[in-house]
């Protein structure tokens, strides 16, 4: 593929050796400033007995013990407001966050100037040049902004490389689809989820954004980019690359899309990746699903060490083709450990499910997932809607019978099919709940 542009050239084409061995040099200088400003992790680090200096290859890492969102949450309910874990005093932050808490109480983040203004840029940067945007690109932000942290991050980096931002908060959706063509928009950022919604609207308002200035389409906070059947819907409805983003409230940003499509890179200049298998605790071979365990090497305010992430990945460590050598999570983010379920036997991802409802265009994108609880006997059960009203029965019962095929075929599975009216199932303009496991 054509030579393509790198943030750092120099650390993303970093042989493997020399990468571990820039990442293990952070990682100790991150372990000394978090035991000297974290009474967390001193406590935690003294308690495991690891020091800074035990840890000389990437097998000693896992001395060091994990950090888990519960406990972050615990030293928050025990010293309000921030806990004891982050590295500032409350007064240096210059923004804050929450995560949704959507699973428990929402968890506060701050960020201290230099991280804000700095390492965010710095951060971010490598997505900028990673989706090959430039400084001639408009980008609309069809979000309204709060203590969520989805898009503040890469936008300052954007306007900090000074692309022209449009911010589209306070608007409807179909305000927000008129602003995008009349500003000239070329990116669009926003959930897989949403970005569909708005796409199905456009064509509804009889606007052809296939054929607008809409070239790069991010999406974040759902595994839409990498769940093939929803980037296709994706880059068909804008006429447009979609590429993924990923990151948390609380480790941050850590993953991002290239242009050749083939994966998303782990942000190694700036993170310390592992992924565990979640049965033994050992490293996960490569291509096979771990959980994602990271180390923020340069974050100043709140910085984690061996954060167990939850999200499933597969890694691969082979060169891409645009040149970078940061490894690849094939699939992205394959789901959340939380997600994934066992059922007959076998891992199911509900990206996986998504894939080929979405491959059927007699379906609507939206869909539920019933998952009955273990030893029920019960099969799982899958609510679809016809894409509209004029889908006649014979259509609905052909598609319905190539979906229980896909199923049956790829992961050895039967399924129940319902199929509900057209537009009864819930939609999301954030991030979806499409998972509902009975208790
Ligand atoms: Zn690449």
């Amino acid at each position: 593929m054509a030579k393509v542009k790198m943030w750092r050239p120099e650390l993303e084409t970093l042989p493997r050796e020399e990468l571990e061995k820039r990442q293990l040099k952070y990682f100790r200088k991150q372990m000394k400033y978090v035991i000297e400003n974290s009474p967390f992790y001193k406590r935690k680090f003294k308690a495991a007995g690891v020091t800074p200096n035990d840890i000389k290859t990437m097998d000693d890492v896992r001395q060091v013990p994990f950090t888990t969102k519960q406990e972050l949450l615990q030293s928050q309910e025990e010293h309000p407001i921030f806990g004891d874990f982050p590295c500032i005093k409350p007064e240096q932050a210059t923004r804050v966050f929450q995560t949704s808490g959507t699973t428990g109480k929402p968890l506060k983040i701050p960020f201290s100037k230099k991280d804000w203004f700095k390492t965010f840029y710095e951060q971010f940067s490598y997505y900028i040049y990673g989706y090959g945007m430039e400084k001639k690109d408009v980008a609309f932000f069809p979000f309204t902004y709060g203590t969520f942290i989805a898009w503040w991050g890469i936008q300052g980096a954007m306007e900090q490389h000074e692309i022209t931002i449009v911010p589209g908060g306070g608007q409807s959706s179909d305000a927000r689809v008129k602003s995008m063509i009349d500003w000239g928009a070329t990116i669009v950022c926003g959930t897989p989820t949403y970005v569909i919604y708005l796409g199905e609207l456009a064509q509804k308002m009889g606007i052809d954004l296939p054929n607008s200035k809409v070239r790069i389409v991010v999406t974040a906070g759902e595994p839409g980019a990498q769940v093939p059947a929803t980037k296709q819907l994706v880059e068909k409805l804008y006429g447009a690359k979609n590429y993924d983003d990923i990151g948390s409230t609380e480790i941050t940003n850590f993953g991002f899309e290239c242009v050749a499509q083939k994966g998303t890179h782990m942000s190694e200049a700036m993170f310390l990746p592992e992924s565990l298998d979640t049965e033994t605790g050992k490293p996960a071979a490569e291509g096979e699903a771990g959980e994602l365990v990271l180390s923020n090497l340069f974050c100043e305010s709140a910085p984690l060490i061996r954060y167990k992430t939850k999200d499933l990945v597969r890694f691969n460590y082979k060169k891409c083709d645009c040149g970078r050598t940061f490894l690849r999570m094939n699939g992205g983010v394959l789901g959340r450990a939380d997600d994934m379920f066992t059922f007959g036997g076998v891992n199911i991802f509900p990206s996986a499910i998504e894939n080929f409802i979405r491959g059927i265009p007699t379906f609507a994108n939206e869909y539920q997932l019933i998952i009955p609880k273990q030893g029920t006997g019960k099969r799982m059960k899958i609510k679809v809607e016809p894409a509209s009203a004029e889908v006649s029965d014979e259509q609905a019962k052909n598609a319905v019978k190539q979906l229980l095929e896909s199923i049956v075929y790829n992961i050895k599975v039967t399924a129940d099919i319902e199929l509900v009216d057209p537009g009864s199932l819930p939609r999301f303009e954030g991030k979806a709940k499409r998972v509902i496991k009975e208790s």
